[in-house]
Protein backbone atom coordinates (compact mmCIF):
# COMPACT_ATOMS: atom_id res chain seq x y z
CA UNK A 1 0.00 0.00 0.00
CA UNK A 2 1.45 3.32 -1.22
CA UNK A 3 1.95 6.18 1.72
CA UNK A 4 -0.50 8.95 1.88
CA UNK A 5 0.02 12.51 0.56
CA UNK A 6 0.81 14.69 2.91
CA UNK A 7 1.83 18.30 3.44
CA UNK A 8 2.76 21.09 5.65
CA UNK A 9 1.18 24.48 6.96
CA UNK A 10 2.08 27.46 7.13
CA UNK A 11 3.43 26.64 10.64
CA UNK A 12 5.44 23.61 9.59
CA UNK A 13 2.76 21.31 10.80
CA UNK A 14 1.94 18.09 8.84
CA UNK A 15 -1.84 18.19 6.71
CA UNK A 16 -3.31 16.16 5.15
CA UNK A 17 -5.44 17.26 2.11
CA UNK A 18 -9.06 15.36 1.66
CA UNK A 19 -9.49 16.60 -2.16
CA UNK A 20 -13.09 16.37 -2.96
CA UNK A 21 -14.69 13.09 -4.21
CA UNK A 22 -18.68 12.93 -4.27
CA UNK A 23 -21.52 15.30 -4.14
CA UNK A 24 -24.54 12.88 -2.66
CA UNK A 25 -27.31 14.27 -5.08
CA UNK A 26 -30.24 13.07 -2.70
CA UNK A 27 -28.74 15.14 -0.35
CA UNK A 28 -28.34 18.50 -1.81
CA UNK A 29 -30.75 21.39 -2.11
CA UNK A 30 -28.43 23.20 -4.62
CA UNK A 31 -28.31 26.24 -2.61
CA UNK A 32 -24.76 27.45 -4.21
CA UNK A 33 -22.97 27.71 -1.32
CA UNK A 34 -20.25 25.56 -1.62
CA UNK A 35 -20.06 26.36 -5.34
CA UNK A 36 -19.43 30.53 -4.29
CA UNK A 37 -16.86 29.42 -1.68
CA UNK A 38 -14.46 27.37 -3.94
CA UNK A 39 -11.33 29.77 -4.33
CA UNK A 40 -10.23 26.78 -6.70
CA UNK A 41 -13.38 26.90 -8.76
CA UNK A 42 -13.94 22.93 -9.12
CA UNK A 43 -17.66 23.44 -8.40
CA UNK A 44 -20.73 24.54 -10.13
CA UNK A 45 -24.28 24.12 -10.53
CA UNK A 46 -26.51 21.96 -12.98
CA UNK A 47 -30.44 22.37 -13.14
CA UNK A 48 -32.34 19.61 -13.72
CA UNK A 49 -36.57 19.03 -13.68
CA UNK A 50 -37.85 17.29 -10.83
CA UNK A 51 -41.19 14.71 -11.30
CA UNK A 52 -43.54 17.90 -10.82
CA UNK A 53 -41.80 19.78 -13.85
CA UNK A 54 -40.07 22.59 -11.58
CA UNK A 55 -36.52 23.48 -12.18
CA UNK A 56 -34.21 23.06 -9.36
CA UNK A 57 -30.21 22.75 -8.96
CA UNK A 58 -27.92 20.59 -7.63
CA UNK A 59 -23.84 20.71 -6.93
CA UNK A 60 -21.64 18.84 -9.03
CA UNK A 61 -17.36 18.69 -9.40
CA UNK A 62 -16.60 20.57 -12.60
CA UNK A 63 -12.77 20.43 -12.01
CA UNK A 64 -11.51 18.48 -9.56
CA UNK A 65 -7.62 18.95 -11.32
CA UNK A 66 -7.60 21.78 -9.19
CA UNK A 67 -9.20 20.47 -6.21
CA UNK A 68 -6.39 21.51 -2.95
CA UNK A 69 -8.12 19.21 -0.53
CA UNK A 70 -9.06 22.46 1.77
CA UNK A 71 -12.87 20.42 2.69
CA UNK A 72 -14.09 23.99 2.72
CA UNK A 73 -16.94 23.02 0.75
CA UNK A 74 -18.21 20.17 2.71
CA UNK A 75 -17.61 22.48 6.12
CA UNK A 76 -20.24 25.08 4.84
CA UNK A 77 -22.51 22.15 3.41
CA UNK A 78 -25.33 21.82 5.86
CA UNK A 79 -26.91 18.33 4.44
CA UNK A 80 -23.58 17.27 4.92
CA UNK A 81 -23.78 16.31 0.78
CA UNK A 82 -19.70 16.02 -0.08
CA UNK A 83 -17.30 13.04 0.63
CA UNK A 84 -13.38 13.20 0.55
CA UNK A 85 -10.77 11.03 -0.07
CA UNK A 86 -6.56 11.78 0.97
CA UNK A 87 -4.38 10.92 -1.74
CA UNK A 88 -1.18 8.61 -2.32
CA UNK A 89 1.73 9.72 -2.33
S1 LIG B 1 -23.62 23.65 -0.01
FE1 LIG B 1 -24.43 21.54 0.03
S2 LIG B 1 -26.63 21.80 -0.32
FE2 LIG B 1 -25.65 23.73 -0.98
S3 LIG B 1 -25.26 23.46 -3.22
FE3 LIG B 1 -23.41 22.80 -2.09
S4 LIG B 1 -23.67 20.55 -1.85
FE4 LIG B 1 -25.69 21.41 -2.33
S1 LIG C 1 -11.94 20.73 -1.12
FE1 LIG C 1 -11.50 22.96 -1.29
S2 LIG C 1 -10.53 23.19 -3.31
FE2 LIG C 1 -11.53 21.17 -3.27
S3 LIG C 1 -13.57 21.49 -4.17
FE3 LIG C 1 -13.79 21.73 -1.94
S4 LIG C 1 -13.52 23.94 -1.52
FE4 LIG C 1 -12.73 23.52 -3.59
Amino acid sequence: MSDILIYKTFGGLPWTPKFVEEIDKALCLGCGRCVKLCVQECLGLESFEDDEGTERHVAKIVNKDQCIGCQSCGKICVRRAYTFKAKSA
